[in-house]
């Protein structure tokens, strides 16, 4: 299998770990394979039910992979990366959770994140090192998944008092190969110090990318969507859509990749909070695709203005079009108020408490039950609730309730954190990085 940039087919194509060493394409654009590998429903039908997302790797990746080194890796690999459960929680007949916050970080980032550690460590020279710009959860999900391959040295940056305290603790208390420097500044200072550092002709050629546009952090996110899909109509015998709580738009793209191999998904729908470029593009009928400033919401994974995987979303529909692109996808936009009164009725409903991200996906379930004929919906629940215990506590006071901490979370508690801060220059953060 070649991949190829979003920008331009006339490149000649690179390998499977040629684009995740990468990262982004020469060309600035994003890498996508050549043509997606597709599982016949005959070929589903044969495979045994309940497979793992390690049996789902191990079935699915050869095809996007192509790399014989790589392919043998898998088999020992898989089980190590993904193991830890995706099961699908039924709310009712026809409204199922996929619960992806069982992982080291609670939260859906975990999945990309070690898989991509796993194969940087298997494929990458062994002096280069992992840059991260961080607004909360990415950070946290990659240094826990780096912190297993201690030769790797990972660096992350991230906004000083815009991230929550658990989600501060996730960063800065693994000590060894992970450094957290903390940046006066915002997300947007820690973007600019990343790409300065990238462009200093001494660091040239140093550094990795553990970005959410790597490839390697999209591929295995299509996994949870065949196993969630699988089961769904294994146990219905109907075929479900999903709602995707959606920033930067990784998640969205895995759905519809997981759909474009042949796995059983209905209706793709790309729940946003406030943040509304992409609900735009589709209200524009696809003429009018401009990125927006980003704006705070309770939802912050998702405060994203210029979702850059929307290049890969025009990309796949670059054939069938808007057209095409309208029967598969659709948007619901999602306030902060709604974000509140779903977390607070989910509760009195179903006795269920869900993170902000979720509750996005859990409205636009509302909505989108009184508009459509088929109604089958798997709702995919992107961090535990734990991880947002400031804006739960805004719904449900704690007096009236305990959330009590996954495991995870309560060992990260127990570390010392160790943390620089740093002004918002690339030539405070060249100080300690020696080169
Ligand atoms: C990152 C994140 C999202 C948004 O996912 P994208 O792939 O950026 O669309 C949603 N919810 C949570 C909890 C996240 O961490």
């Amino acid at each position: 299998m070649k991949y190829y940039s979003t920008r331009s087919s006339q490149q000649r194509g690179c390998s499977f770990s040629s684009a995740l060493l990468a990262g982004l394409a020469p060309d600035g654009g994003l890498y996508v394979p050549q043509k997606i590998p597709h599982f016949s429903s005959e070929e589903l039908a044969a495979w045994p039910c309940n497979l793992s997302l390690s049996d789902l790797a191990i079935k699915i990746f050869p095809a996007w992979i192509g790399e014989k080194t790589l392919e043998d890796e898998l088999t020992t690999l898989a089980p190590q990366i993904f193991n830890f459960e995706t099961p699908l929680s039924f709310l009712n007949h026809n409204t199922a959770i996929l619960e992806l916050f069982h992982g080291p970080t609670a939260a859906f980032k975990d999945i990309g994140a070690r898989f991509l550690a796993a194969v940087f460590a298997t494929t990458a020279a062994p002096e280069k090192r992992v840059l991260v710009a961080t607004s909360g959860d990415t950070g946290g999900a990659v240094a826990a998944a780096f912190h297993h391959y201690p030769a790797i040295e990972v660096v992350i940056l991230y906004p000083e008092a815009k991230v929550s305290p658990m989600q501060e603790m996730q960063l800065t208390t693994w000590g060894k190969n992970v450094q957290a420097f903390c940046v006066r500044g915002d997300f947007d200072d820690c973007q600019r110090m990343v790409k300065e550092l990238l462009l200093e002709p001494a660091y040239a050629g140093d550094f990795l990318s553990a970005n959410s546009i790597n490839l390697g952090r999209l591929l295995p996110q299509t996994l949870y969507y065949a196993q969630a899909s699988l089961s769904y109509q294994q146990q219905q015998g109907r075929t479900a859509g999903v709602i995707v709580p959606t920033g930067n738009l990784g998640n969205g793209v895995a759905a519809l990749w997981a759909k474009a191999m042949g796995f059983p998904i209905g209706e793709v729908v790309l729940a946003t909070n406030s943040n509304q470029a992409i609900a735009q593009y589709f209200a524009s009928a696809g003429k009018n695709w401009t990125p927006l400033p980003t704006i705070t919401t309770l939802a912050n994974a998702m405060d994203v203005g210029n979702p850059s995987n929307m290049e890969r979303l025009l990309h796949l529909y670059r054939e069938g079009g808007f057209k095409q692109l309208q029967t598969d996808v659709s948007t619901i936009v999602v306030n902060d108020q709604e974000i509140l009164l779903t977390m607070k009725k989910s509760y009195e409903q179903w006795k269920q408490l869900f993170c902000p991200h979720t509750a996005t996906a859990l409205f636009a379930r509302e909505v989108i039950s009184q508009q459509r004929k088929h109604d089958d919906w798997i709702v995919v629940a992107t961090a535990h609730p734990a991880k947002f215990k400031e804006i739960v506590e805004k719904v449900w006071p704690s007096s009236l309730l305990s959330l009590p901490l996954p495991s995870s979370l309560q060992s990260i508690i127990a570390r010392p954190q160790a943390k620089k801060t740093i002004p918002a220059t690339v030539s405070a953060l060249k100080h300690y990085l020696p080169k």
